[in-house]
């Protein structure tokens, strides 16, 4: 499966060109999965997320459909607001072969100051790949879906992506994150961008 590909896309022509790899049926369920996914331009996207306060079956759903969807949409992760569901939950898993993550009401604790740069892409922005710097390493706060208390220690990608997320929850995007320049070009590809087209990058 293309999302067990170690190597991510370094640019977007790489990206089109791995999309274009796909096998036919990994492609169209990508394609239904993104359809759902809400795009920019979408003010959810620019809405804050609600705490959690019913850890029920309804939530426990909830974050099994997102998980799909990130999974046939071979994202790495999925923020509620992603699907137009205000809760402050995200999904994420950055290695293919470990079960899906589920985070509730995360609260960043720590973060280093150690920081570095790495292209992102989302889900909600097809097309855009841009630059991003964040701490390298995190400590976050948060329950499971079953309401029992979390303290998820991440480093290196899986505290990028819990980042990203995080950031969804506040109606933060990777353009707000990124350099006038790369924002200016990552405009003009999602002017560009139709649907179906979007890259397979590390999408969150
Ligand atoms: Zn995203």
């Amino acid at each position: 499966m293309a999302h067990e590909d170690p190597i991510p896309p370094r640019n977007a022509e790489e990206a089109e060109e791995l999309h274009e790899r796909l096998d036919p049926e990994t492609r169209a369920r990508r394609d239904a999965a993104l359809k759902i996914v809400r795009r920019y331009g979408d003010p959810v996207l620019r809405s804050r997320a609600l705490d959690v306060a019913r850890f029920d079956e309804a939530l426990a759903d909830e974050a099994r459909r997102m998980g799909q969807v990130m999974h046939d949409a071979l994202g790495i992760g999925l923020a509620a607001t992603q699907v137009g569901v205000m809760h402050r939950l995200l999904v994420y898993r950055v290695d293919p072969e470990a079960p899906v993550a589920t985070i509730v009401n995360p609260v960043l604790e720590w973060s280093s100051e150690e920081r570095e740069p790495m292209e992102e892409g989302c889900l909600s922005l097809p097309g855009v790949l841009v630059e991003v710097e964040r701490p390298v390493h995190v400590r976050v706060r948060a329950s499971d879906e079953r309401g029992e208390d979390l303290v998820v220690e991440a480093s290196g990608l899986e505290a990028r992506v819990l980042q990203h997320e995080m950031d969804h929850l506040d109606g933060v995007l990777i353009l707000d994150r990124t350099s006038r320049e790369e924002r200016k070009a990552a405009m003009r590809a999602l002017r560009e961008a139709t649907a179906g087209t979007s890259p397979l990058g590390v999408g969150a």
